[in-house]
């Protein structure tokens, strides 16, 4: 059972944004990594306000938790802080380093040194790729692993990203003499706030090349090609857009890739029309069978399936396969597959033909009935099934 974000944040739940940030600070202070060095307990506890705060701190997300608890903001929190690195760089704005990396704790204590088992990030952070993925209406309805080949910049292979020609022609950066960072000491009206940003000369790696690799010319990475399996899940829509994180661009000297953005293309090629979450099928039978009633075979998404058309069933009747729909990304249960009936009319008949229907024509169970067959059109009844208001 997860815990409640507004218990881990020591809020009431109707705390407002600022009240969220200050108690979100006070805690993110007392389980700081600094602070209980080797303390998981406190690490886990860092962690979970750093998810708690995420969600609360955005309206959006905080309309969905109080609305879903936890199911309505999965996948969008938690669990992808890999170190307490990330959450600084997300949360940068809350500790007051516009920016750069600000070290509250260092600001609170004025210069105590970080621990130092955590490496800042190098490199610059890859940008995205975005593709396009066409996927069947089977894969729609079921999911899939897809495979795909993604053409993209990736770690040099000559250099591995490093960007230098060998281990010897790495050194210090000197301006930042090693650190990837400079500090920067400020006054301000609680006193000297110290800051920290990433060194503008080497990016935040600490290093200077003296002779570049040859392959990428110092960048770490070069143009080709990754194999990237996409696991697919059931019930995305045209449109809908996943995001892979670190399968984009690789990052420059080092740094982490981008992310891979896939949007969702639905080529159906079945005689299935998809109507959100339903499917529609054009059933097209023969006078006689409509009248005396038959069985048929009919497209569906788990394949062919038997279908009997009752005797007298009128044009345009809609049957409903209940939950032979598609399933929905976003909740349970799936939609229906609705077969809509239509009469074939022939345009050219025979002369034997001919005389057969001029024949029934006239007999009395041939003339409509008033009232004993729906009157109301097509597109209302469709509107009926689909539970449209308009
Ligand atoms: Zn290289
Ligand atoms: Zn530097």
């Amino acid at each position: 059972m997860k815990k409640d974000y507004y218990e881990i944040l020591e809020v009431s739940k109707t705390a407002t944004a600022d009240e969220i940030k200050k108690a979100y600070r006070k805690i993110a202070l007392k389980y700081h990594p600094d602070r209980n060095q080797g303390n998981k307990d406190a690490e886990e506890k860092f962690k979970e306000a750093a998810v708690a705060y995420e969600v609360l701190s955005d309206a959006e997300k905080r309309k969905k938790y109080d609305q879903f608890g936890h199911a309505g903001v999965d996948g969008q929190a938690g669990g992808h802080y890999q170190n307490t690195e990330d959450i600084f760089r997300n949360f940068g704005d809350i500790f007051g380093g516009g920016g750069g990396n600000f070290d509250p704790f260092e600001a609170f204590f004025g210069g105590a040194s970080r621990s130092g088992g955590q490496a800042r990030q190098k490199g610059r952070k890859g940008v995205n790729l975005r593709i396009k993925v066409k996927l069947s209406l089977h894969d729609i309805a079921f999911g899939i692993q897809k495979n795909i080949k993604v053409k993209k910049h990736v770690v040099c292979h000559t250099c591995s990203g490093s960007g230098a020609k060998d281990a010897s022609s790495i050194g210090k950066c000197s301006h930042c003499n090693g650190s990837g960072v400079v500090r920067k000491v400020s006054n301000t009206i609680l006193g000297q706030m110290q800051t920290t940003t990433t060194c503008p000369v080497c990016n935040g790696r600490g290093e200077s090349i003296t002779k570049k690799c040859a392959t990428c010319h110092g960048l770490g990475t070069e143009y080709g090609e990754e194999s990237i399996q996409l696991d697919i899940p059931a019930g995305l829509q045209d449109g809908m857009q996943l995001s892979v994180a670190g399968k984009g661009n690789a990052g420059e000297n080092g740094g982490p890739a981008g992310d891979l953005i896939v949007q969702i293309e639905v080529e159906n090629n079945t005689e299935l029309e998809i109507e959100g979450q339903n499917l529609i099928y054009s059933l097209t039978v023969n006078f006689a069978d409509a009248v005396l009633g038959t069985q048929v075979e009919v497209p569906t998404i788990e394949g062919k399936a038997k279908f009997k058309v009752p005797a007298g069933t009128p044009s345009g009747k809609i049957f409903r396969l209940n939950g032979k729909g598609l399933p929905s990304v976003n909740s349970y249960g799936r939609g229906d597959q609705l077969i809509v009936l239509n009469i074939y009319s022939p345009k050219h008949i025979s002369a034997e033909e001919k005389k057969l229907l001029e024949k029934l024509k006239d007999s009395p169970n041939f003339s409509p009935k008033p009232g004993e067959q729906t009157e109301q059109g097509f597109f209302e009844r469709m509107k009926g099934f689909f539970g449209s208001e308009g």
